[in-house]
């Protein structure tokens, strides 16, 4: 497998899943243009790795949210060599019972996780067409698929990208654009770092390879996803989560 002449953006390239897929897709030879929020030491990190791979990469402070943020990211890759893979992996959590979850985090969540997706992927669709090719995946969660207390916002936006996903496969196949997203698990971030004690057991016995995720094991079938030898491979949900969602 290799992704050498290729070039991808990756948002939320910064930490924890999205880093590693931005050293994943550039180890296997594509140059990486990454978004990231506001961690700019955490960014800076990702950047000397990336470079140490010895592949062009770029990262992008702003708010994938913001319909500019996403066209200067997508620009940022088209420097770089062209838009051949998109990776929307920018995300968040605002936890909290229906009952009382406040609207702005229901909009909060929503506008990270799924409107941003969706700008991105706007911004990615003309330079795709044009050449013919393209790689999108989406990163949505098991509890897309089960539902989860607490995760109103963050389940609704996760299922959305699901449709989205299907819904572009459709739309973008006839020009050569593959369109999947990859279900992780519980895989061990910063994300779930601040689970507490009690739900990451409660978690764990859930899995039936009995152990977290790492996010290298979720960067790889990203990383297959975004390459030639998955190219009749399109509107897919590729669960990485130690069984937990079967
Ligand atoms: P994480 O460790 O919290 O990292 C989140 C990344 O997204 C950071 O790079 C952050 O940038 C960036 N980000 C957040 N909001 C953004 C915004 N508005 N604009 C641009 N970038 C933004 O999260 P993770 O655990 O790696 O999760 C990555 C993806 O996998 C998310 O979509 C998440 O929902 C999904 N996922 C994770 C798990 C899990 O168990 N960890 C399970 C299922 C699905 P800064 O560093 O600047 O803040």
């Amino acid at each position: 497998m290799s992704l050498q002449g290729r070039t991808a953006a990756v948002t939320g390239g910064s930490r924890g899943i999205g880093r590693a897929i931005c050293l994943e897709l550039a180890r296997q030879g594509a140059n990486v243009a990454f978004s990231y929020a506001g961690n700019t030491a955490a960014a800076e990190q990702t950047l000397e790795q990336l470079q140490q791979l010895g592949v062009q990469a770029r990262a992008v402070q702003g708010d994938v949210s913001d319909g500019q943020a996403a066209a200067a990211l997508l620009a940022a890759a088209g420097e770089l060599g062209g838009v051949h893979i998109l990776v929307n992996n920018a995300g968040i959590t605002r936890d909290g019972l229906a009952m009382t979850l406040k609207e702005e985090d229901f909009d909060g969540v929503l506008d990270t996780n799924l409107k941003g997706a969706f700008l991105c992927t706007k911004a990615a669709i003309r330079p795709m067409m044009k050449a013919r090719y393209g790689r999108i995946v989406n990163l949505t969660s098991v509890v897309a698929l089960r539902g989860n207390p607490g995760q109103v916002n963050y389940c609704a936006s996760k299922a959305g990208l699901i449709g989205m996903t299907k819904s572009l496969a459709k739309e973008l196949g006839s020009r050569g654009i593959t369109v999947n997203a990859v279900a992780p698990g519980f895989i061990e971030t910063d994300m779930t770092a601040a689970l507490p004690e009690g739900a990451r057991q409660a978690m764990l016995g859930t899995i039936p390879l009995g152990r977290p995720g790492q996010p290298e094991e979720v960067a790889r079938a990203v990383a297959f996803l975004a390459s030639d030898e998955a190219g009749y491979i399109t509107g897919q949900v590729l669960c990485v989560d130690g069984g937990m969602a079967m």
